[in-house]
């Protein structure tokens, strides 16, 4: 029996993107395919969204949508069966997913995103006359109220609610509670009440069938203090519907061999062609040309991916022969650190501050390394990305990042096994030496092929995890 998912999301590839969120919203569909499950996509109606969906049918109308006239539109974008909540009130508004073009969040996110939740909700209850899903699949805490409607609405149909990162929990005031459309006894500790406040991450936690994170050993790390973020208390409670699930990639958009963003394409048998790109990209950052090894970075510029780490040694990493090309946007302070290291190290440390996804694919094709340092990483995805085009990831063991590469230690290396460098997290000595690590193993050219060849032989495809997520999904029917 064909299985029908509702994932509801604030952002999916390509049509609106702020991080790792996006891929796999994308992503998952086709693998869910061939486990017989139809998964549609659920999103708001951003600009991007509607002009994708122009000629969209209208499935449902609300008169009245937490302030204003909204709707829900059904079309096909690419081979993606969407749903978008088209209300012109929430998100016709120029500026990223969240925030206004100068980069301050939208005060009334709470409303967007309850409005957004509640419409998933309404369409997991049979909203739309053509379409009822047996699953709501919501994620992140915009789309984190929608099982905690569910509940209240006495609705059975089962959800499961993916953590992307813990961080991110979309706490409000009390005040907003009233506007929700919850009944009065919601606003306890078992409903969506979060320290005096409402937490709408919370909510979905305390209330979804089933909760899943993108990667084994973060599903552990938030059971702690440590990495919890005031929500290990629940997460603990919880433990009985907890998965750890990795992300995967999606293998048709990442392919070294037909990938369009590079000047060469290659495979794993022709590491040689990466050349090209190494040269494409030593140009874009104004780079010297040199046989040392080449590192990168691709990342939000913030404190969980240790980028302070990153600029508190960028020195030593430059005398340590070793190039760096930094893509990224985010923290303003560490946005102008990291171009004062450019310019004291000029033709060593190039950065381009900004968000350009061809430039991320080029440098993956070129570069030797990409760098990750972060504080805590539920999955990542860059360093799937790096092992796929033969671009050995550097990583904090932590999240995700532990879970999917191999150091390079003798034995691993000798076992023809080692994918990476792991080093401990949130340590700016360690960090240091990781690269200087880097650099002597870059420096044989056997060991250092055998690495890139092992990384690409790494199955980072979403197959493994689209089998566990439909098992999920049929476990949480059978229950029901
Ligand atoms: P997070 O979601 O925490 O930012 P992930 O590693 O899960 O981290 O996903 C980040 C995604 O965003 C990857 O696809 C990465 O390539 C991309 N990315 C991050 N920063 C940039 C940038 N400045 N330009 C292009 N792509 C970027």
């Amino acid at each position: 029996m064909t299985l029908k998912v509702l994932s509801a999301a604030s952002e999916m590839v390509p049509l609106v993107k702020t991080g790792g969120l996006a891929d796999v919203v994308g992503a998952l569909p086709r693998p869910l395919a061939a486990q017989g499950v139809e998964m549609r996509v659920f999103l708001p109606g951003y600009p991007a969204v509607k002009a994708a969906v122009k000629r969209g049918k209208r499935l449902h109308r609300y008169e009245d949508l937490f302030g204003g006239r909204a709707e829900i539109l059904g079309a096909e974008v690419g081979e993606t069966k969407l749903f978008c909540l088209d209300a012109p009130h929430l998100f016709d508004r120029p500026g990223s997913a969240y925030a206004q073009p100068g980069g301050a969040d939208w005060a009334d996110n709470w409303r967007r995103f309850a409005a957004f939740s509640r419409a998933a909700a309404d369409i997991a209850g049979g909203a739309l006359a053509s379409w009822k899903p047996d699953i709501l699949h919501a994620h992140d805490w915009q789309a984190a109220m929608a099982p905690a409607y569910l509940r209240y609405d006495g609705n059975a149909v089962p959800s499961v609610l993916t953590v992307h990162n813990l961080a991110f929990q979309g706490r409000f005031d009390a005040g907003i509670f009233g506007a929700l459309g919850l009944p009065a006894d919601a606003m306890a500790l078992d409903g969506v009440e979060y320290y005096g406040g409402v937490g709408f991450l919370k909510a979905g936690l305390q209330t979804a069938s089933a909760i899943t994170t993108v990667s084994p050993t973060y599903a552990q790390e938030i059971r702690t203090g440590a990495f919890g973020m005031g929500l290990d208390g629940l997460v603990n409670q919880r433990l009985d519907v907890l998965h750890g699930i990795l992300n995967g990639v999606d293998t048709g958009e990442w392919d070294p061999a037909a990938d369009p963003a590079l000047a060469s394409r290659y495979s794993a048998r022709a590491l040689r062609s990466r050349d090209a790109n190494r040269r494409a990209v030593e140009s874009r950052f104004g780079l010297e040309r040199d046989d040392g090894p080449l590192a990168c970075v691709i990342s939000r510029l913030t404190w969980q991916k240790g980028m302070d780490l990153l600029v508190a040694r960028i020195d030593e990493i430059a005398a340590a022969g070793v190039r760096l090309a930094v893509l990224g946007s985010g923290d303003h302070a560490l946005e102008g650190a990291l171009l004062a290291a450019a310019a004291r190290h000029r033709g060593r440390v190039g950065v381009v501050v900004g968000y350009d996804e061809q430039l991320s694919h080029l440098m993956q094709g070129g570069c030797d390394a990409i760098l990750i340092p972060s504080r805590f990483e539920p999955c990542g995805l860059t360093q799937l990305y790096g092992l796929r085009y033969g671009c050995v990831p550097l990583v904090a063991r932590t999240g995700g990042l532990a879970d999917t590469v191999i150091d390079a230690n003798e034995a691993a290396i000798a076992a023809g096994a080692a994918t990476g460098i792991v080093f401990q997290p949130d340590h700016a000595d360690a960090l240091a030496e990781a690269v200087r690590r880097m650099a002597r193993l870059h420096a044989d050219r056997a060991v250092w092929s055998g690495l890139q060849k092992a990384g690409m032989r790494t199955d980072v495809s979403w197959d493994r995890s689209a089998v566990r997520y439909a098992a999920l999904y049929r476990s949480l029917l059978s229950k029901g």
